[in-house]
């Protein structure tokens, strides 16, 4: 017979992730809030991508284990501060807190150990600063698209 995994019934669906050398390691529990996917600039920077992605999750269902340190920075345009998590070792960006929006953890969902859980059919999609975005990197169709944040 296979073995089934029948899961734990009643108790919220956990994911676990982590920075690349295995260091730093997270839980969540549930579902994330929503899924941002970013074109700002510092987005592309902070990433050395096209965009970041962040799995938004209230603070008391993301834990990090293992050792970690932020780094503040603050909005050109707002002054307010953004504290990223990495890894000391390797400096993998884990996820991210937000003055603007307290209570929440950012994780950046590329470190999911298995990062498919997260789909654009169950999960709720905003696609925001795509007034930065590269030629090179173009949003699905009939995706939520803002020119900037969707806040504003
Ligand atoms: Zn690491
Ligand atoms: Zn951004």
């Amino acid at each position: 017979m296979p073995e089934v995994n029948t899961g734990d019934a009643g108790a919220p669906e956990r994911h676990e992730g982590g920075c690349v050398c295995g260091l730093l390691r997270y839980t969540v529990h549930g579902e994330p809030t929503r899924i941002t996917v970013c074109h700002c600039t510092w987005c592309q920077r902070r990433t050395g991508s096209a965009f970041g992605v962040a799995a938004v999750f209230a603070s008391d269902r993301h834990q990090l284990r293992g050792p970690y340190r932020t780094y503040r920075h603050r909005s050109d345009e707002s002054r307010r501060w953004l504290d990223l998590a990495f890894c000391p070792n390797c400096g993998t960006n884990v996820g991210f807190t937000l003055e603007w929006v307290p209570g929440i953890f950012a994780v950046d969902a590329g470190t999911f150990d298995d990062p498919s859980w997260i789909n654009a059919d169950d999960h709720p999609f905003r696609y925001i600063y795509l007034s930065s975005a590269q030629t090179w990197s173009k949003p699905p169709d009939g995706s939520e698209c803002h020119a900037r944040h969707f806040r504003v």
